[in-house]
């Protein structure tokens, strides 16, 4: 039978057999081959994001069509073999959000890596041989001779073509300030020179020292080490006195990073917050700020059909070395160390991407 590591306790992942359910005509099943993991793989196991156990963790799946219905392969595009990256989200398709295109803002919506094993037929997470795709599931083709762990890549990229041009809508020649050098740092910095942003500032901590560099090489203008600079005073000085005509937020729970993006923001700039900051209130936050330089604030979550197509094009055009973010990848079994080494808990190692091949 199949394996899955399943998460039956904090920090805890089992292995156990699970059996494959029967596919009807309008789902499918997905024979993984990788799973990306991201920062809230990091807090589920750790028990700061709580999640209903046991649960499959892994909601960054790529892998083959293993086996699928009629009208699914119909729906999709897809036939068995064919190799696919799945979204995470599994919208209700039926919501006024979901008709006009917003399904990432479905109420209704399901998550993989979120739905317990309870649930039948179990196989909701990636950090497993075989994955279910429910008939809501939204899959992309992606090329069948990419490397999996620079195709499964898709996933933080697709974030970076969301929040760094679509959401703050940046135009060619723009000043862009990504505060924070993590996954979706650094996929901020490759859509923003993919769009022709201008000036494309990084900032970050001393720890990540060789992520900022990995920026540099990215594209990135200039990088800024926040615990050795003064952000704003910098942001000010390389932009002329201007600020910045977008700054993107994705740094994990620090609050200054927000009070920094107001104030390096240009006047009718545009911040995109996208870090979680474990429901904290921002303390320094001055409203007044936002209003006198009439700063657009954007929230963001989730990725759309068209971010992820773009992040997948650029995947195929193979123009950029993302070969430099896939810095780590484990076998299925070392799922608990994959989670440790991306959390940064393992000594000696500086990762940027870390995902399980299975
Ligand atoms: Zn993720
Ligand atoms: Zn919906």
């Amino acid at each position: 039978m199949p394996l899955a590591m399943v998460q039956t306790a904090v920090e805890r992942l089992e292995p156990r057999e699970l059996p494959l359910p029967p596919i009807g005509d309008d789902d499918a099943l997905l024979r993984v081959e990788a799973c990306g993991i991201c920062g809230s793989d990091v807090e589920s196991f750790e028990g700061v994001l709580k999640v209903p156990l046991p649960l499959i963790p892994g909601h960054e799946p790529l892998g083959r069509i293993a086996a699928i219905g009629k009208r699914a392969a119909q729906r999709w595009g897809v036939a068995e073999g064919d190799r696919v990256a799945v979204e995470t989200l599994l919208p209700c398709n039926a919501c006024r959000r979901c008709r006009t295109g917003a399904y990432q803002l479905c109420a209704q919506r399901r998550v993989y890596s979120y739905i317990p094993l309870a649930v039948a037929p179990g196989l909701w997470g990636a950090y497993a041989e075989y994955l279910y795709l429910a008939p809501n599931a939204i899959v992309h083709k992606i090329d069948p001779a990419l490397p999996p762990e620079i195709a499964v890549l898709f996933n933080p990229l697709g974030a970076g073509f969301r929040w760094a041009l679509e959401i703050p809508k940046t135009q060619p020649g723009e000043t862009v300030l990504i505060l924070g050098p993590g996954q979706r740092g650094l996929a901020s910095v490759i859509a923003c020179r993919e769009a022709g942003a201008g000036t494309v500032l990084v900032t970050g901590l001393s720890r990540d020292a060789h992520k900022l560099a990995l920026a540099r090489e990215l594209g990135a203008t200039h990088v800024i080490d926040a615990e050795r600079e003064n952000v704003v005073a910098r942001v000010k000085e390389l932009t002329g006195g201007r600020g910045a005509d977008v700054v993107v937020e994705v740094t994990a729970v620090a609050t200054q990073p927000i009070v920094d993006a107001i104030d390096c923001a240009a006047l009718g700039g545009r911040v995109v917050l996208a870090g979680v900051k474990g429901m904290k209130p921002v303390p320094g936050f001055v409203s007044d700020k936002v209003v006198l330089k009439e700063i657009a604030l954007l929230g963001a979550i989730g990725v759309t059909w068209d971010a992820y197509e773009r992040a997948i094009r650029l995947i195929e055009s193979r123009r950029v070395p993302l070969e430099k973010l896939a810095t780590h990848a484990f076998p299925l079994a070392d799922a608990a160390h994959a989670i440790r080494t991306l959390a940064g808990r393992e000594a000696g190692e500086s990762a940027v991407c870390c995902a399980l091949l299975t």
